[in-house]
């Protein structure tokens, strides 16, 4: 198809998630052409600075990486996938043993595969609840703890998990027996508590909604170690303390969802690693294979893994070898160019490009993140922290898109998470058009 008709065609015959039909309509999806290291290009020739990693944050080594795309070609054509149930192939052998050994100290060393986040997180659950009846521990277990603006996922398990966006909102039943409970943010809460106050607020109310829920019935508490919801949530490595403390006093399990953080988007190969914090359950997707193939996977120790005589649970694609493949090449690359501990360093570079350069500016309530995954987050008022109009925070970052630099926009903040690829020359740009954007559109707004 010529490229200028691939927008209609796409309007014709696909149907597109999160977004407001209008929209789409109105503006027509943008045609990707081609990609290259951080850069992508439209169909027409015009380039875009990628600082948010294919807005899923999945692209985690860039575009166009012929060693992972080889890879994935050679599996494919000597082994391309041998099923899911008792057969396994060497990618998929060696992949688990990886995951295993990236973090040892937390002894989660069996795996289970999937294709994405959403799967992975409902095989955490029923991982968690069929430990609980397998083990004798608590033959009852069903209930699952959750918290607000989570986001876990958008399949049935997973979303009624989820707290944020518009997969939360539809009108079809939840599954049974999830409760929420607040969650930390940085910066602004509900209650107008201080940012450390309240997390361990949020911490304490965990052991009240367990008491509340019946300890014997709640098999597990799932949570993000960094949340998403306005941008980049970074709590205490006090709050993880305390939950890991109240889950062990009550035998519930700890799901710690790395599905967005992991894979050194925060300059660790998993988040919870900053709070010193050993999940019982983790899981994992995106960044696993850097968005080149479609795999997920959940984590557990072998305590947890032994107490299940029969895992009621399968997906077709489980353990794909070409999918393995591409997760294997993924970290053989962060390894050989130490792009984790580089991540990180290159977050506390860009984060005091960011204060520096917006710090004192009206309109910017606070600078926060780690690694890769920063955000700035917008107030109408600094000292009352009044939430800014939405309306700023969308038109700062299309500002920044026609500047050509892709970042995201999340409730009241905007987020930059670029692939581990990303330079310093690159993080310079992005400072220097968040500037622009902000001194531009945040004029036409009462600050
Ligand atoms: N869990 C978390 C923390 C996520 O951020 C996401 C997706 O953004 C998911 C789960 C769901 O992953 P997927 O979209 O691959 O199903």
């Amino acid at each position: 198809l010529p490229k200028n008709d691939l927008a209609s065609q796409a309007l014709d015959h696909c149907i597109f998630p999160i977004i407001d039909a209008a929209d789409v309509k109105r503006d027509g999806p943008v045609v990707i052409a081609s990609g290259k290291g951080m850069t992508i290009t439209d169909g027409s020739g015009v380039d875009y600075l990628d600082m948010i990693s294919a807005y899923t944050r999945a692209n985690s080594l860039g575009y166009g990486n012929e060693e992972i795309a080889k890879a994935v070609y050679d599996q494919l054509c000597k082994m391309h996938y041998a099923g899911t149930v008792s057969m396994v192939t060497e990618p998929m052998v060696q992949l688990a043993k990886s995951l295993s050994e990236l973090r040892p100290d937390a002894g989660l060393s069996r795996a289970f595969f999937v294709s994405g986040g959403s799967e992975a997180v409902e095989s955490a659950i029923k991982i968690a609840k069929q430990y609980q009846i397998g083990s004798g521990k608590k033959p009852h277990a069903y209930k699952i703890i959750a918290r607000w603006s989570a986001y876990h996922g958008a399949t049935a398990g997973a979303m009624a998990l989820t707290d944020h966006l518009s997969v939360a909102q539809t009108p079809d039943p939840r599954m049974p027996g999830v409760s929420k409970i607040p969650n930390p943010t940085c910066y602004r809460n509900p209650f107008g508590m201080g940012d450390e106050e309240y997390a361990m607020f949020c911490a304490d109310y965990l052991e009240q909604q367990i008491i509340h829920e019946g300890p014997e019935l709640v098999a597990a508490f799932i949570g993000e170690p960094l949340m998403q919801a306005n941008g980049a949530q970074v709590p205490s490595k006090a709050y993880w303390q305390r939950v890991r403390e109240i889950c062990d006093k009550y035998g519930v399990l700890l799901i710690i969802d790395e599905v967005i953080c992991c894979f050194g988007r925060t300059g660790k190969w998993f988040a919870a690693e900053h709070f010193d914090v050993m999940p019982d359950i983790t899981t994992m997707a995106k960044a696993l294979s850097a968005g080149y193939a479609p795999i997920g996977a959940v984590l557990t120790r072998p305590d947890i893994a032994d107490a299940i005589d029969h895992f009621r649970h399968v997906h077709t694609f489980s353990g794909h070898a070409g999918c393995a493949a591409a997760a294997n090449a993924v970290i053989a690359i962060k390894q050989r160019e130490r792009l984790i501990p580089k991540a990180l360093e290159n977050g506390v570079y860009f984060k005091a490009g960011l204060v520096e350069a917006l710090g004192e500016m009206p309109a910017v309530g606070d600078i926060r993140g780690l690694g890769h995954w920063h955000a700035v987050d917008f107030t109408s008022n600094r000292k009352t922290k009044a939430l800014p109009d939405p309306k700023m925070v969308k038109g700062i970052a299309e500002k920044m898109r026609s500047l050509g630099v892709l970042v995201g926009a999340a409730g009241t903040a905007i987020e930059v998470a670029p692939a581990l690829i990303a330079s310093h020359a690159d993080f310079d740009r992005t400072v220097a058009a968040f500037k622009q954007a902000i001194e531009s559109v945040s004029k036409d707004y009462d600050i």
